[in-house]
C-alpha cells in the first residue's frame, strides 16, 4: 500500500486566533517503506499523522492510499502515551480491535497470543497495563498495531517516554517486527538518531506552520546493527540532519542558527 500526501494543510481555528499548523506537505511511500518524519515540537507532526489516519480533516490538499485493498484495515496508530485500555489484560487490549472488526474469540486470541510473544510479553498476558513499566506497556501498543495487520502503521514518538537503552531495545524489536511483516511505516520523531537508525527515508519538517524543508535518503543496509549508531557514516548523516533540525529549533527559540 502506498501513501500519498498531496498539499496537506491544516489551519485551526482558536478564539486567540487561527493556527497554521501545516502547510502543503507533500510527499508519498513506496511499498513497506519506513519514512521518519522528524521535527521541532509543535511543528504540526502529530496533526499530519492524525490527518493520515483519518481522525483530523485538512483544510486543503489530500491524503491518499493507493493499492489493492485487502479487507485489513487501512492504518493503525500508536501514540506517544498509552494508547492501551487500563482495565483490560494485555492480551484482551491486542485482541480487542480484532473483536471490533467481529473476529471469532478464539481466532483472534490465537493472534493476539502471536503477537504478545512476539515482544517478548508472553508471561504477561494476563496482567493489567498498570502492572507493567512504560516500555511494556508501548510493546502492548505496538503488538495491538501489528495484530490489526494494517496496510500502513503510522507511530507519533511511541519511545519518546523511555529511557536511553529501553528506547535502543524496543527500536531493534520494532525494525525485526516490521521485517517479518512488511508495511508502510510512518514514524514521527523529533529524535534524530532513532530517525536514521529505523528509516529508509527521513524527511525534516519546519518550524510551524511545518513544511517539509529536507528529504533524506538513509543508504544503510538492514538488517540495522546496534554498531551501526557508531559508524563514521552514521555519524554524518546525523550532523547533517543536526545542521537542519537545529537551524528549525533556533527558529522556535527566537536565536540565530
Ligand atoms: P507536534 O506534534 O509536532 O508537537 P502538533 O501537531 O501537536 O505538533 O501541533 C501543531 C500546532 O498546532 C501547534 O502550534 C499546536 O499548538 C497547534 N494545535 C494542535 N492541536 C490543536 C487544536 N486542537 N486546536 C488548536 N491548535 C492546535
Ligand atoms: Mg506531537
Amino acid at each position: 500500500m502506498r501513501l500519498i500526501c498531496r498539499d496537506v494543510t491544516k489551519t485551526y481555528l482558536a478564539p486567540q486566533g487561527n493556527v497554521l499548523a501545516l502547510d502543503r506537505i507533500s510527499f508519498s511511500t513506496s511499498e513497506a517503506e519506513f519514512v521518519c518524519l522528524v521535527g521541532p515540537s509543535g511543528c504540526g507532526k502529530t496533526t499530519l499523522l492524525k490527518i493520515i489516519a483519518g481522525l483530523v480533516r485538512p483544510t486543503g490538499g489530500e491524503v491518499r492510499y493507493e493499492g489493492p485493498r485487502t479487507g485489513a484495515p487501512l492504518n493503525a496508530m500508536v501514540f506517544q502515551e498509552d494508547s492501551i485500555f487500563p482495565w483490560m489484560s494485555v492480551l484482551d487490549n491486542v485482541a480487542f480491535p480484532l473483536e471490533i472488526r467481529g473476529m471469532p474469540l478464539a481466532e483472534r486470541r490465537q493472534i493476539a497470543r502471536e503477537f504478545v510473544d512476539r515482544v517478548g510479553l508472553t508471561r504477561f498476558a494476563g496482567h493489567l497495563p498498570g502492572q507493567l513499566s512504560t516500555g511494556m506497556r508501548q510493546r502492548v501498543g505496538i503488538a495491538r498495531a501489528f495484530a490489526c495487520n494494517p496496510q500502513v502503521l503510522l507511530m507519533d514518538e511511541p519511545f519518546a517516554a523511555l529511557d536511553a537503552q529501553m528506547k535502543a531495545i524496543l527500536q531493534e524489536e520494532l525494525l525485526a517486527l516490521w521485517s517479518a511483516h512488511a508495511r508502510t511505516i510512518v514514524y514521527v520523531t523529533h529524535d534524530i538518531d532513532e530517525a536514521i537508525f529505523m528509516a529508509d527515508r527521513v524527511l525534516v519538517l519546519s518550524t510551524q506552520p511545518g513544511r517539509i524543508v529536507a528529504e533524506v535518503p538513509v543508504p544503510f543496509a538492514r538488517p540495522r546493527r546496534p554498531a551501526l549508531r557508531g559508524h563514521a557514516e552514521f555519524l554524518t548523516l546525523r550532523e547533517h540532519l543536526w545542521s537542519l533540525v537545529r537551524g528549525e529549533v533556533m527558529k522556535v527559540l527566537g536565536g540565530a542558527a
